[in-house]
């Protein structure tokens, strides 16, 4: 059983899907995660005193936040944080394309196109071309010219948007998709929790986010968005029902 996250940010790994990951590496399922931007936008820089300098921290403030929840392919690619909205959608698919046809998921997480609870416009271009790269991943008319270098197209299952059931008050307003499915993270709320806390350069939210997930966090929201196999809408009980 595979599993692929894709996401904007570093540290999204470990605040939106970090109990789902632990969970799941535990039971024995390979876990991977593709960042799109290494995170030089961030309003809290820790030392860092460049932009360079901040990636290369935040890069590996992830991959230790990617061990501690157990992630087995983890990865930072270098779109511009704060920019995904104006990335090329060809490239950006293309790239996440090769991933899953290298990966071969069963299983797609990301985000809604409505950027999740904080409608960050990364986040919602993260599930925008996410949701592009598992529909076309699987086609034979979609970057064919990876299909020379070896590769095959790969048909995930299943693809599942992070979301949830509140907003944050004083926000716009942002439209979430509903919750198919609700993964009880209580067994790994500490983890989750330790490995946010591995994004060091951005302590200053450690107590906000604390607080927030000791308060809601028990669970982690999905939407399935889209399935192989044609079905009617229904609760799950788990990412690999039916697969
Ligand atoms: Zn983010």
């Amino acid at each position: 059983m595979s599993l692929l996250c894709i996401t904007a940010h570093p540290d999204d790994e470990a605040g939106n899907f970090g109990g789902t990951l632990a969970l799941y590496g535990r039971r024995g399922v390979s876990t991977a995660v593709i960042c799109l931007t290494a995170g030089a936008a961030a309003r809290h820089r820790g030392h860092a005193r460049s932009g360079d300098e901040l990636k290369a921290i935040r890069r590996d403030e992830f991959a230790a936040s990617c061990r501690r929840l157990g992630v087995q392919h983890s990865e930072i690619l270098d779109y511009g944080d704060g920019q995904l909205a104006g990335a090329d959608i060809q490239q950006v698919t293309g790239d996440l394309v090769v991933r899953i046809r290298r990966l071969r998921p069963q299983v797609v997480l990301t985000f809604g196109p409505e950027g999740g609870v904080t409608a960050h416009p990364d986040h919602a271009m993260a599930g925008i071309f996410a949701s592009l790269a598992f529909q076309w991943a699987g086609r034979r008319d979609r970057y064919a010219g990876q299909f020379e270098a070896g590769l095959e197209p790969h048909r995930a299952q299943k693809l599942y948007y992070s979301t949830g059931l509140i907003t944050i008050e004083g926000r716009q307003p942002v439209a979430q998709a509903p919750v198919t499915l609700s993964i009880d993270i209580s067994a790994v709320l500490d983890v989750k929790l330790l490995a946010f806390q591995d994004h060091k350069t951005q302590a200053p939210l450690f107590p906000i986010f604390e607080e927030a997930v000791r308060r809601h966090g028990g669970f982690e929201h999905w939407h399935l968005a889209a399935c192989a196999d044609p079905q009617l809408a229904r609760e799950e009980n788990d990412l690999f029902d039916g697969v």
